[in-house]
This record gives C-alpha cells, sequence and structure tokens, in this order.
C-alpha cells in the first residue's frame, strides 16, 4: 500500500541524497569551467575582429582619407562613439569576472545562540521534511556544511554558497550575484550597444560585399564577417537584456524566476523605482558605472545577510 504524501516525498528526498553523493553530476562543471576560458578568449577575438573592422579596415582610415569634411568627421565620431563603448564594456567585462559575487561570512548563522543553531540543525536532520510538515524552515547547505541566507544558492562550480546568486557565466568564467550583478548587466548592454553601432558602421561596406560592387575600403571580405558578428551578437543581447531588465524590475534573479512560481507575493519586490536603485544605484550618474560604491556594497550586504521578516522561500535550489 502507498504511503502518505509526506512520506513518499520524505523518502523521495533521501534517495536524491543519496543518489547524489554516488552520482557526483556536477563534475561536469569542472568541464564547462575549463570551456569558460575558451569561451573569454572567444569573446576577445570576437570583440577585436568587429574594433579591427572598424577602426583600422573602414571608418578609421577615412578619419584621414575621406574625400569631404562630412565624411571625415562622421567617421571620427563614428569611432571614437565605438571605442567609448569598447572600453566601456571591457571595464565592465573585468570588473565582472573579477569581483567576487557575494561570499556567505564564515560562522554566519540566522540564530541568537549557538544552542538555538544546534536545535534546528537536529530537527531538520532527524525530523520528516519540514517543508511537507509546514513548519518555517531555516536553509541549510549540505555542500558546504553551514547555514544559508535567504536568496544565496550553492554555486557547485565555485564550490560555496552565492548571495544572490544569479547564475553561473561561463563567458565571464565567474559566478554572477549580488555584488557583480551591475557589472554584468553594464557588460551585457555596452555590447549590445557596441554592435548596434558597429552594424550601422561596417552595414554599407557589407553590403557592398553581398553586391559584389567595388570594394571602398580595405580587406571587405573580413568587414562583412565582422557585420555578421555584431548582428548576431546585439539581436541575442537584446533579448538577453530585455529578460534581466524584466528581472530587475521585480526584483528577481534568474534562478528565483522559478522559485516564485510557488510564492504568490514576492517578498522582495519593493516597487520598480527602488528595485532599479537596487542593482544600479541611487545617483544617476552612478547608473553607468559597473563598480558599486563602498556604501551600496555594504547595504546590498547588510540586506542578504539579514533574516527575512516576510514570507519565508521554500527553496534550495543548488546550481
Ligand atoms: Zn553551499
Amino acid at each position: 500500500m502507498l504511503g502518505s504524501n509526506k512520506e513518499n516525498a520524505g523518502c523521495l528526498r533521501r534517495c536524491c541524497f543519496v543518489l547524489e553523493d554516488y552520482c557526483n553530476v556536477f563534475q561536469f562543471c569542472k568541464f564547462l569551467k575549463q570551456l569558460g576560458k575558451v569561451m573569454a578568449l572567444f569573446v576577445a577575438a570576437l570583440i577585436g575582429t568587429v574594433t579591427y573592422a572598424v577602426v583600422f579596415l573602414t571608418h578609421g582610415p577615412k578619419v584621414v582619407e575621406g574625400s569631404t569634411a562630412q565624411q571625415r568627421w562622421g567617421s571620427a565620431i563614428g569611432v571614437l562613439a565605438f571605442l567609448f563603448l569598447d572600453g566601456m564594456l571591457t571595464w565592465s567585462y573585468v570588473v565582472c569576472a573579477f569581483t567576487d559575487p557575494g561570499r556567505v561570512p564564515d560562522q554566519w548563522m540566522p540564530f541568537d545562540s549557538e544552542e538555538e543553531a544546534i536545535t534546528e540543525l537536529q530537527r531538520q536532520r532527524y525530523s520528516p521534511d519540514p517543508k511537507l510538515a509546514g513548519l518555517p524552515r531555516v536553509r541549510h547547505c549540505r555542500k558546504c556544511q553551514a547555514w544559508k541566507p535567504d536568496r544565496a544558492h550553492h554555486d557547485s562550480m565555485t564550490g560555496r554558497c552565492v548571495l544572490k546568486m544569479d547564475h553561473y557565466c561561463i563567458w565571464v568564467i565567474n559566478c554572477v550575484g549580488l555584488l557583480n550583478y551591475k557589472a554584468f548587466l553594464l557588460f551585457i548592454t555596452y555590447t549590445c550597444l557596441a554592435c548596434i553601432l558597429a552594424t550601422g558602421l561596417l552595414g554599407p561596406s557589407s553590403l557592398n560585399f553581398v553586391l559584389e560592387k567595388p570594394a571602398q575600403g580595405r580587406m571587405p571580405g573580413m568587414v562583412f564577417v565582422a557585420t555578421v558578428i555584431a548582428i548576431a551578437f546585439a539581436v541575442s543581447l537584446l533579448g538577453f537584456i530585455i529578460m534581466h531588465l524584466r528581472m530587475v524590475a521585480i526584483n528577481c534573479s534568474t534562478i528565483e524566476m522559478y522559485e516564485k512560481r510557488r510564492v504568490a507575493n514576492w517578498p522582495y519586490n519593493r516597487g520598480i523605482r527602488r528595485n532599479f536603485a537596487e542593482v544600479f544605484e541611487n545617483e544617476p550618474s552612478r547608473w553607468f558605472v559597473p563598480t558599486l560604491t563602498l556604501r551600496h556594497r555594504q547595504w546590498l550586504l547588510d540586506q542578504a545577510l539579514r533574516p527575512l521578516t516576510g514570507p519565508r522561500i521554500e527553496s534550495d535550489a543548488d546550481v
């Protein structure tokens, strides 16, 4: 005879733990980490190709050799604008890749005393699944053997819990979380803008190449390839940016999008304006800079490490 739902779910949970111990699927992560190094070089090669086509093959030479003053000035402004976006996307990339996404401090726990922590740990280990028993659940990471703040998730690539983890990005070879999410969003935004501008700058030369008209610049075949790369990146990144802006508007990470379906009132949504300010900071002058001020960084950490007072989200998703 089948047991109750509670017993079945408890049994399933224990089976998953055993299976997870014996078949560590995250061995695959080591491969992804190695792949990330290749992807970073791939990104650099693609950006380098487009930059070379704009600066050295088409509009750079026109700044000096253009037949009219209008053409020379137009090319100069185009090249400068492109180099500005190139610089901003590189800065954002470096900040995103080398910033710690948010570490849970050693010995952090959401209890007033050690005894409370031990009691809760024993309850979680030896009681039936507390989620199903309808009891509030304090999150504990089995892999780190440590308490886990709300919105933190275990990242199998870096082997630790990350505050407000969004995803592990193989393009930047780093986990994207609380402290580098702004840099990540600015990286994809500046890259998209640079690709749109490059498409506009390289488009006429590429069109001539396709229509087999006499080439106006150098290496028309390479300019055409750079244009295709720019269009492909611009289109795919645009969709990605729209998806992330929607999540910023409701204060939700990529992982939490799956959790949110099970929560009626999302406790972190503080209104669009405050949600945007949480990621991009309050002052408009800071919105376009990939780094965080020390004050905002500390505020984010204080928010992420304080016990949640609203409805608790019963999720333990690890990535
Ligand atoms: Zn962990």
